[in-house]
């Protein structure tokens, strides 16, 4: 999966970042004929949406729609795919890029079945960062069940160690390679497709919320991984200082969102992540009561605000117009205060629960991390499409913020751009 097999062409297409957004795009293009390479920097292709538990407004687990995706790439000899890699320099001009691609070492080569006994022979633990650091995990692991490549991969922290001799001796396929190194690859592309995607915002930045000081206080992003069942409880949310099942919960929207302190504008998904996220509680605690703090509640189109008119109706979900000001733990007994102003009664509120949850927003990948090629990004480190200047585009949450199918729909646009490139030179 990971070797160059194809011929480097400049008519080819290159697409950065193998979220749902890059497979789209990488797909697309290569099943009109195209010759496709796709870089992707984890050791797993999915990206964020690997991570959700369910998908509104269907309310399907997203390992479908991935599954779906991976098999036509397993299926199609035109998509080349790497992972654990990224691009390193970018030169060129529109039909004619030369690409420098980093490949960082995995230490587990294709003869790997997945059988565990590495993870099984390895005692060292590592903090899971697919859990958002929630739990532990082996040093040799499986990202997750689904995960594709299906590869194990041993963590870097374990090289050198004892443990990492240990994973070796375990192997009956002669699968680990602890003497594998970084390689470089050069790559002639026509076109080039940044699907980078998203971060969620570092909700530690925005003081008066609590995260990082409080445990009982989570982020959406850590919801979802708690109600997913392959996430750090299986399953089941429960509060994070005493795994009590909660009976009470709070959501705190546009947490650091639509703020010129933190990320001015609107992160489009997180009203509708966190009416998703009151059903999770809901199924699973009938009795629990869910309070949803909120300045507007943003449920673009029919079929969302179909969603939302149907949560809206549950008894047990209370929606309260306000911004909150502070959320606060009692050390002694875990519970969570949320204090707001009520928007429309010009009422204080102070609603006590048992933990809460921070609708965070996106930020763009890029914001933090800027990619080595000549793009223009707007001053939140959103890449522009320069349509005019051609050759290189920007797809999915790169480009803005945005849910799966307008994801899907700008990826698909811009496999389109990109073979336009091609077809044009
Ligand atoms: C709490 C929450 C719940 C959500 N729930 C839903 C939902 O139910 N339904 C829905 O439609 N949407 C939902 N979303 C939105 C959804 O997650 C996004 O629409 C989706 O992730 C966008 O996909 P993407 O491919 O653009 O970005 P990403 O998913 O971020 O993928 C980008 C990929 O690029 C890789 N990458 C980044 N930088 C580089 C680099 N330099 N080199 C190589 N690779 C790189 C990343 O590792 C990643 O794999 C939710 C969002 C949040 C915050
Ligand atoms: S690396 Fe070897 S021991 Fe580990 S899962 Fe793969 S085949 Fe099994
Ligand atoms: S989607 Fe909702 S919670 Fe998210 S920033 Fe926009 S208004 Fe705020």
């Amino acid at each position: 999966m990971t070797e160059n097999k194809a011929a480097p062409s400049n008519g080819s297409i290159l697409v950065v970042g193998g979220g749902i957004s890059g497979l789209t795009t990488a797909l697309e293009a290569a099943e009109v004929g195209y010759d496709v390479f796709l870089v992707e920097k984890n050791p797993y292709l999915g990206g964020r949406v690997a991570q959700l538990n369910k998908y509104f407004p269907k309310l399907c687990p997203p390992s479908c729609g991935l599954e779906i995706n991976f098999r036509r790439i397993k299926d199609n000899p035109k998509i080349s795919v790497f992972t654990h890699a990224e691009v390193e320099k970018v030169e060129g001009t529109p039909g004619s890029y030369e690409v420098a691609v980093k490949l960082r070492p995995r230490y587990v080569n294709e003869n790997c079945t997945c059988c565990g006994d590495c993870e099984a022979a390895c005692e060292t633990e590592i903090s899971s960062d697919f859990n958002f650091g929630m739990n532990k995990i082996k040093g040799a692991y499986l990202p997750f069940e689904m995960a594709f490549p299906a590869r194990y991969v041993i963590s870097p922290q374990i090289i050198g160690t004892e443990d990492a001799q240990k994973c070796k001796e375990a192997c009956k396929y002669d699968a680990v390679d602890l003497e594998m190194e970084a390689e470089s690859l050069n790559l002639r592309v026509g076109a080039i497709v940044w699907a980078t995607g998203w971060e969620p915002y570092d909700a530690t930045k925005i003081d008066n919320l609590g995260f990082g000081q409080y445990p009982n206080i989570i982020t959406n992003m850590m919801m979802e991984r708690l109600a997913s069942p392959n996430g750090p409880t299986k399953g089941k949310i429960t509060r994070p200082s005493d795994d009590k099942e909660p009976e009470s919960i709070a959501f705190v929207q546009c947490a650091g969102s639509r703020d010129e302190n933190y990320l001015p504008y609107c992160s489009y998904i997180c009203c509708m992540a966190s009416l998703k996220q009151a059903t999770y509680i809901r199924e699973a605690y009938p009795d629990a009561k869910v309070y949803i703090f909120y300045i507007d509640i943003r449920s673009p189109g029919q079929r969302y605000e179909k969603f939302y008119q149907t949560i809206k109706e549950d008894e047990n979900v209370f929606l309260i117009k306000g911004k909150v000001a502070e959320v606060s733990e009692d050390p002694n007994t875990g519970n969570v205060t949320v204090v707001a102003e009520n928007a429309v009664t010009g009422e204080k509120v102070k609603q006590t629960v048992e933990m809460a949850v921070l609708a965070t927003g996106m930020q763009p990948t890029a914001a933090t991390d800027k990619l080595p090629a000549d793009l223009k990004y707007n001053e939140d480190g959103f890449i522009i499409n320069d349509f005019e200047k051609g050759g290189m585009f920007a797809a999915g949450c790169a480009n803005k913020p945005a849910d799966v199918v307008s994801s899907n729909q700008n990826a698909t646009g811009m496999a389109l751009k990109a073979i336009q490139t091609l077809v044009k030179r």
